[in-house]
């Protein structure tokens, strides 16, 4: 079985113990042993990527730029071969992964322009022959957290942006999903990247990211994940006096109203709630119908939802691929049940048999639902959605941001009026008009609200806001 070492320093390095990463849509299928690092292999690669920032930080932006650049074409050019892997590690179906890889090769494409963009400005001082200067430099040593739902694509737009602006980077991505963080940071290593600059460390989040996010020697922690391992790396993150970014979960609710084409609508809700087997954190997982259109809407949600073919992640046709492991799947479960005790009526949600062993189950709508319900409160991270009936639009926008999440939301309307009060009045840092919760562009700011996200904007030019600190100088001529 092929083995898979953490990078420290530029050398691949054996864990202290090691993981195997399973298929989710055949567990038979075994991709590989993953090295785990323990508490001082961690501190290890902060000491490494400590000693690397001094001469990465006076890199030039060309050097910067030619990296990223690099490892973009490379992503790119393996789109194919990466995205399989992805499919297999994961449980996304195949187009969806190959996207995935896609959006990561791009994010490097951009954030090598962003090295060459950093700029600055002078500006005059309100003291006579003074000049004011504001700058930009990089943090230090900045630890990576990251979870299992997009293996490559997030590792890639918190890795890029703190390499862009002159970073050194340790990262731990998700204990489930180690393999295409692990060919990413071969392709980094194999264009050239100075060792040091960029180091891998797999393993588990309570030992691994507890040793980032405790040493002294990090500057600072992007994190994505679930609120509560979120909020405890916050928290801890603010005793030590470090800078901090966390996107965490959601409970997107996408509105439907009576004047909506309903194929459109339909379309976003299948998207949103279903594809990538619900599992982003940008799902539209509360549907919030007004009563004009709800039944038609429900009958042609259950036509299209009958049409979904769920199964192995690597087959033509597969629509929707398992959940990512038995614990997602029992934690599915368990939410369907709870909504059914609380009155919910459930379509769908079913475990599926298919030629392999892995965890299918087929998506589930639930209906007869109200907001105060658990599934309506809780994110369930599954092929789950639940409808809230609604009398009218100012129901629906209270229902909307009637929730402590406040990543994506939705409407499907063709009104003017209503897309735009939604537009300014919901509570989300994404606003989608006839368009799913999920999926986004790589060039534009992404992140939450409320209890979803805390701290600047992750992707796009925003990035520059975490991954910076920002200098002041005065200079003055002195005495001619
Ligand atoms: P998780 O919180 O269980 O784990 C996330 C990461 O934190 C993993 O790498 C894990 O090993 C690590 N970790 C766990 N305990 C830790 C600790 N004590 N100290 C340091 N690190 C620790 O989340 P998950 O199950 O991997 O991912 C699913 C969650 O991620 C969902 O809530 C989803 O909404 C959220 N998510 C959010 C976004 C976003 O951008 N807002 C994107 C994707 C996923």
């Amino acid at each position: 079985m092929s083995q898979f070492a953490n990078y420290i320093d530029g050398q691949w390095v054996e864990g202290a113990s090691a993981s195997r990463n399973v298929n989710p849509s055949n567990l038979d299928d075994i991709i590989g042993e993953f090295a785990q690092a323990d508490a001082d292999q961690t501190q290890r690669a902060i000491s490494a990527a400590r000693r690397a920032f001094a001469q990465w930080s006076m890199s030039t932006p060309q050097q910067r730029f030619d990296l990223l650049d690099q490892v973009g074409s490379s992503i790119l050019a393996r789109k194919a071969e990466l995205g399989r892997l992805l499919a297999r590690e994961e449980g996304k179906t195949l187009p969806e992964a190959i996207g995935e890889v896609g959006r990561a090769g791009q994010i490097f494409k951009f954030f090598a322009g962003e090295a060459l963009r950093i700029g600055g400005e002078t500006v005059p001082s309100v003291r006579p022959g003074m000049t004011v200067e504001v700058t930009r430099e990089p943090l230090g040593v900045i630890g990576l957290i990251t979870p299992w739902n997009f293996p490559i694509a997030i590792p890639a737009w918190k890795i890029a942006p703190a390499l862009a602006y002159g970073n050194t980077v340790v990262i731990k991505p998700a204990d489930l999903v180690p393999a295409s963080t692990w060919e990413l940071v071969r392709i980094i290593a194999e264009a050239g990247a100075p060792a040091g600059v960029i180091n891998l460390v797999m393993g588990r989040g309570a030992v691994v990211g507890e040793a980032l996010v405790s040493s002294p020697d990090v500057d600072a922690v992007s994190f994505t994940g679930s609120v509560s391992t979120g909020r405890a790396i916050g928290a801890k993150c603010f005793a030590s006096g470090k800078k901090f970014q966390l996107e965490m979960g959601g409970k997107n609710p996408m509105v439907v109203l009576d004047d909506a084409d309903l194929d459109v609508a339909v379309e976003a809700c299948i998207n949103g709630a279903f594809y990538s087997t619900g599992q982003r954190c940008t799902a539209s997982s509360r549907l919030i119908v007004t009563e004009g259109i709800y039944d038609r809407f429900i009958d042609a949600m259950k036509v299209r939802m009958r049409a979904l073919k769920v199964g192995d992640a690597l087959d033509a046709g597969t629509h929707i691929g398992p959940v990512v492991d038995d614990k997602q799947l029992q934690q599915d479960e368990r939410y369907i049940a709870i909504a059914r005790e609380e009155g919910g009526t459930v379509f769908g949600g079913e475990r599926i048999e298919r030629g392999t062993r892995g965890y299918f189950l087929s998506p589930a709508l639930v209906t007869d639902t109200t907001p105060a319900m658990r599934i309506n409160r809780e994110e369930v991270f599954g092929p789950v959605a639940s409808v809230i009936k609604v009398k009218d639009y100012n129901e629906a926008l209270s229902v909307a941001n009637d929730t402590e999440f406040g990543l994506s939301a939705g409407i499907c309307t063709t009104s003017l009026k209503y897309s735009s009060h939604f537009r300014r009045h919901v509570q989300a840092g994404m606003v989608m008009v006839n368009a799913a919760t999920a999926g986004v562009d790589y060039h534009v700011p992404f992140g939450g609200r409320k209890g979803s996200s805390y701290g600047p904007r992750e992707q796009g030019s925003y990035a520059r806001e975490f991954y910076t600190v920002v200098k002041t100088a005065y200079v003055s001529p002195g005495a001619v």
